[in-house]
């Protein structure tokens, strides 16, 4: 199991670092996140062990079932939509939420990082591709929602996440990237006081693309741990 996930996480990084270098960027300011949703523990352990720090999930209770177990210096990402009845359990653990995909849930968000002393990182989870399966701001609901968002003293937004559509031809994705980078260049002239510094996106179908269309993080599962059963 390591053999194959250690072969699998250093052809990861050798294709990022390439596409990176390709288009002239440094590969070091991309963050990769190991999705280890669904996977068990020893496996998540198992890639500790080779040196991946960074882990994202997407369900708040398998999550919950896994912190314990793990290391506590795992920087664990919530990258899944969240309940609004399970904000409070947002909070705490993670290092960024990435989906926050709804103003009724940053003002809860925000609202228990206050309880809890804290101030929280998050991305807005933005829906470029329009499609009624997934989850996220509309493009043009951003800037109002930026503007509701600044007064929110414990959130604090570090940029931008999207999800392509699934497509059989990744270039077929790269509109979608575009077109983040470009709703974050108009954040950052409308919001220059803000912070707008993630672009999280790219998958395993599709990051080689998100990297050569700036993507600062990409969440990656399938590419690392093999098919999800
Ligand atoms: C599952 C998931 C990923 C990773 O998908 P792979 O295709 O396994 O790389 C990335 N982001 C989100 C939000 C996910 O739910």
């Amino acid at each position: 199991m390591t053999a194959e996930i250690e072969a699998n996480l250093q052809a990861v990084r050798e294709r990022i670092a390439a596409t990176a270098r390709r288009v002239g960027r440094n590969p070091a300011e991309i963050t990769l996140v190991a999705v280890s949703k669904t996977r068990p523990v020893e496996v998540i352990r198992a890639a500790y062990e080779l040196g991946l720090r960074d882990f994202g999930e997407n369900r708040i209770e398998e999550a919950e079932t896994k912190f314990g177990l793990l290391p506590d210096d795992i920087r664990w990402h919530m990258v899944g939509h969240v309940q609004s009845r399970k904000a409070a359990r947002a909070v705490t653990p993670y290092v960024l939420v990435h989906s926050v995909d709804r103003m009724k849930l940053a003002r809860r968000l925000d609202r228990f990082a206050g309880e809890a002393g804290r101030t929280l990182p998050i991305l807005l989870e933005v829906n470029v591709s329009g499609e009624a399966s997934k989850y996220g701001l509309h493009p043009a609901e951003v800037e109002p929602a930026v503007e509701a968002m600044r007064g929110f003293e414990h959130l604090r937004i570090q940029g931008l996440m999207t999800m392509a559509p699934i497509v059989p031809d990744p270039e077929e994705a790269r509109p979608v990237f575009v077109a983040l980078r470009a709703l974050r260049q108009r954040l950052v002239q409308h919001f220059p006081d803000l912070d707008w510094r993630h672009l999280s996106m790219g998958m395993t179908d599709d990051f080689e693309v998100a990297v050569e269309e700036g993507a600062t993080i990409v969440r990656i599962g399938r590419a690392i741990f093999g098919e999800r059963h």
